[in-house]
């Protein structure tokens, strides 16, 4: 079967042909309908060899939506043909966190090796792929998974983000996402979905803006050293009570902390590099900063049920397998406009 691999640290992903894997005792084989291409990827290929921590080759994808294409021994409950999506940060299923669903914040994954698939685990941006347990496949009840892959992600890791900051996004509050990108433009329309705030929305290009205001955010700002004191200006003095950084990068956690009102919520979601130090001299009073990664099982459900009540949805381009690096491409060159998802 194809697969799209990184294969030498440094160098651009390629298109390989590789054995079909088999579903052992516990394991579900999937037909890929569907893989999401992340930046989180373009983040992993550009980590230098000494800190590379996954065995090359890899089989990238951990946005990953097919139907049930075989069963190992002793799977139930499931049979040949459901439309599944994958739940990603899979963990050991036993410890505190996994037993409340929280399996992205597994105690014990490191220590067992347990690595999402395509970030360490052979991912979904092939032909087939498996899933070591029944419990990481959520069904799709209707939903395409074409257009429903990047919500695994995409839709997920910015959902788990503003669930927690939901108390502080009152009527006549503000939030503000910073980069309207893959996650970014679904944040909007979570945030849209979920709260009365009025969204605020930074982004580097007129193009990333625009996607923005159609997915409902209510002003847009260009990023960039003047984009604090716009959002200043836009909310009478204020500032934001939550802001979502989806590049993380130092000026964009700058601008995050100088736009956090009093008792603000700042989540640093993007892989940028940047940090947002907290002092009672550096941001306003009792601003609270987090680094949140992905989501739980259950928010995995709720964001599908959010898709299938037609609260949010992914813009979408989509590519051949054989096309998956010029995605990459795109992608690196922020060319990429909402999400793009591999048709392997
Ligand atoms: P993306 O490339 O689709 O979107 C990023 C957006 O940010 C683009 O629209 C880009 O134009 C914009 N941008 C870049 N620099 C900017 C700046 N200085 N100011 C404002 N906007 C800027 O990427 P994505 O797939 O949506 O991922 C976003 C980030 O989140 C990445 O860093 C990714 O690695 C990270 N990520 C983190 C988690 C997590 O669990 N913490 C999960 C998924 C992705
Ligand atoms: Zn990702
Ligand atoms: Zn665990």
């Amino acid at each position: 079967m194809k697969a799209v691999q990184y294969r030498e640290i440094g160098a651009a992903p390629e298109v390989v042909t590789v054995p079909e894997p088999e579903p052992g005792p516990g394991q579900v084989l999937l037909r890929v309908a569907a893989a999401g291409v992340c930046h989180s990827d373009i983040a992993l290929m550009s980590w230098p060899a000494d800190r590379f921590p996954y065995p090359l080759p890899l089989t990238l994808g951990h946005e990953g939506a097919g139907a049930v294409a075989g069963l190992g021994a002793g799977v139930t409950g499931l049979a040949e043909g459901d439309l599944v999506a994958v739940y990603g940060p899979q963990g050991c299923g036993r410890c505190a966190k996994c037993a409340e669903g929280k399996e992205n914040y597994c105690l014990r994954a490191a220590e067992l090796g347990i690595n999402p698939p395509g970030l360490g685990a052979p991912g979904a941006m092939a032909e087939y792929m498996l899933v070591d347990d029944a419990r990481f496949l959520v069904p799709l009840d209707g939903l395409d998974p074409v257009t429903t892959v990047p919500l695994t992600d995409a839709g997920l890791t910015p959902y788990h983000a503003i669930k927690r900051s939901l108390p502080k996004l009152v009527p006549g509050s503000t939030a503000v996402v910073i980069g309207a990108g893959g996650l970014g433009h679904v944040a909007i329309q979570l945030l849209r979905a979920l709260t009365p705030s009025r969204v605020i929305a930074l982004d580097l290009s007129e193009e990333k803006l625009a996607l923005a205001r159609t997915v409902g955010a209510h002003d847009t700002v260009l990023s960039g050293e003047r984009a604090a004191d716009r959002v200043r200006e836009l909310t009478g003095g204020r500032g934001a009570q939550a802001v979502f950084d989806f590049v993380g990068a130092g000026p964009t956690a700058e601008t995050a902390g100088a736009v956090a009102s009093v008792e603000a919520d700042v989540a640093i979601v993007g892989l940028g590099g940047g940090a947002l130090p907290v002092g009672i001299n550096t941001t306003a009073f009792d601003v609270a900063v987090t680094a949140p990664y992905w989501g739980s099982r259950g928010e995995l459900r709720e964001v599908l049920d959010l898709a299938r009540d037609g609260h949010i949805e992914v813009h979408i381009e989509t590519y051949g397998i054989d096309e998956a690096p010029k995605a990459y491409e795109r992608l690196h060159e922020r060319k990429v406009n909402g999400r793009a998802v591999i048709l392997p």
